[in-house]
């Protein structure tokens, strides 16, 4: 079934900001089908794959909340933000012949199916790629936190992290030519260095789970393909 792939299942997150290009804002279609490739031909590898989008393109409750703003509100706006790039991805994806189903933790049933483990274990063991929409269907949570709650209830055995960059620098590279990327670190030094990949309580998920985080870069043309073997840059957690 696997051509080489290193795990059999899959949690992929991508930041919302993924989806928008160059664009200040929102979602550019032709991102999205570069990305929905990326992704087709990483599932015709035979991993099995759960996504999680962000919703950092459309809305984040603390943009609300910084302006005076109910950061709750923030919070249920910023989660069907994430839905609605879930819905644009799998529709990319549907086009593409795989079979990609919207399953939200924030229950709107008119437009997608509601997430439940039992219902994603059966459509992930079919093959189905799977968008957990909605993060955890909570305020106060990120999407990385949702991802990682997603990636331990699913069982995967790895949190794959799409950026804009190849790994987990120790400065920003894009301000500092200089900066050293990491080929390893436990979530410990995470923690410790504060290094920006994703919040703590992710990370302590993905540790406490035994699921390594894997830091890659999406925007790089065939880099999910190459991680999935194991192969090009990338900084693993674990
Ligand atoms: N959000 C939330 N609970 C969750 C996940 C997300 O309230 O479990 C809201 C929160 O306002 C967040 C926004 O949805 O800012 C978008 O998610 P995130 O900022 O994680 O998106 P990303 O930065 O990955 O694009």
């Amino acid at each position: 079934m696997s051509e080489g792939v290193r795990w059999k299942r899959v949690l992929l997150k991508l930041s919302g900001e993924a989806l928008m290009g160059d664009q200040q804002f929102g979602i550019d279609p032709k991102v999205v089908e570069r990305v929905a490739e990326e992704i087709s031909e990483a599932v015709n590898l035979g991993a099995q794959f759960g996504i999680v989008v962000g919703g950092g393109n459309i809305f984040r409750g603390v943009a609300l909340s910084a302006k005076g703003g109910n950061r709750v509100t923030g919070d249920h706006m910023g989660m069907l933000a994430t839905i609605m790039n879930s819905l644009t991805l799998a529709d990319a994806l549907n086009k593409k012949g795989i079979q990609a189903r919207v399953l939200s933790a924030v229950p709107v049933p008119s437009i997608c199916e509601s997430f439940t483990q039992r219902g994603a274990e059966r459509y992930m063991e079919d093959g189905d790629v799977i968008l957990f929409a909605g993060g955890t269907g909570n305020p106060f949570f990120t999407t990385d936190s949702g991802a990682a709650l997603r990636a331990a209830e699913m069982q995967c055995n790895v949190f794959l992290k799409g950026t804009s960059v190849d790994g987990v620098y120790d400065a920003d590279p894009k301000l500092k030519p200089d900066a050293k990327r990491f080929d390893t670190l436990t979530p410990g030094e995470v923690l410790e260095k504060n290094l920006k990949v994703m919040d703590a309580a992710a990370i302590a998920l993905a540790r406490d789970n035994s699921i390594p985080v894997v830091v890659f870069s999406i925007k790089t043309s065939g880099a999910l393909v190459n991680v999935l073997r194991g192969q090009g840059l990338f900084t693993v957690i674990e």
